[in-house]
């Protein structure tokens, strides 16, 4: 058994201030820290946009955040600009300790389509590497955290049980955007019943470090 840690998107544009802001993002930064004590391998996936990716609103005329259009073929929730290449919303939150990241896997460069997952692309049409680094590594065991747990987090736990990874997500790790009120609880009983076992932050940092 060999375990990773993936933390998903603590960027600024998804911590409050920034462009796609979740409610309370910033309370996950300090956990993300102090769960980071408790692997030995730390992973990070990064939403990296250009300026005129097609899950922009401003991309689409008379659209706007939390529309749903058709891009491509795929149903895509539109959202503010956020998390454009090199920008300062683009990187991670300075609060976040960066130094033991091994590699930051970026998603959603293609201005095609979305990536939700750090895995693939919405239409499973191109991998990030993740997989194949996870494999190379022979790890059998996924611990996600980060933002947002009813769009990236869900997403990136749901390919890595189809994956066959051992997937556990760490809920008080996690905030959601719920654009409808309860999408986080309908997002993390999607996860258990696709076999994600949820924990909490406690029950990995109290095992390794007390
Ligand atoms: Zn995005």
């Amino acid at each position: 058994m060999k375990r990773a840690l993936i933390l998903v998107d603590l960027q600024n544009d998804f911590i409050p201030g920034g462009a796609l802001a979740v409610a309370e993002g910033d309370k996950v930064v300090p956990i993300a820290n102090r769960l980071q004590t408790a692997f030995d391998l730390v992973l990070a996936t990064q939403d990296w946009h250009p300026a005129n990716h097609g899950s922009f609103a401003s991309q689409h005329p008379g659209t706007k955040p939390g529309d749903v259009i058709d891009l491509n073929g795929i149903p895509q929730v539109l959202w503010p600009d956020h998390c454009v290449q090199g920008s300062k919303g683009a990187e991670f939150d300075p609060r976040l300790d960066v130094s033991r990241i091994a590699k930051v896997f970026q998603k959603g460069v293609d201005p095609q389509i979305d990536s939700y997952s750090g895995f693939f692309d919405n239409g499973h049409r191109r991998g990030t590497g993740l997989a194949e680094y996870l494999r190379s590594r022979s790890v059998t065991d996924v611990y996600i955290a980060g933002l947002a747990t009813d769009y990236c987090v869900k997403f990136t736990s749901l390919d890595a049980r189809t994956l066959r990874l051992n997937t556990f997500v760490i809920e008080d790790a996690c905030r959601g955007v719920n654009l409808q009120p309860g999408d986080s609880a309908t997002a993390l009983d999607q996860m258990r019943a696709a076999g994600v076992n949820v924990v909490t932050s406690d029950d990995l940092v109290s095992a390794a470090v007390r």
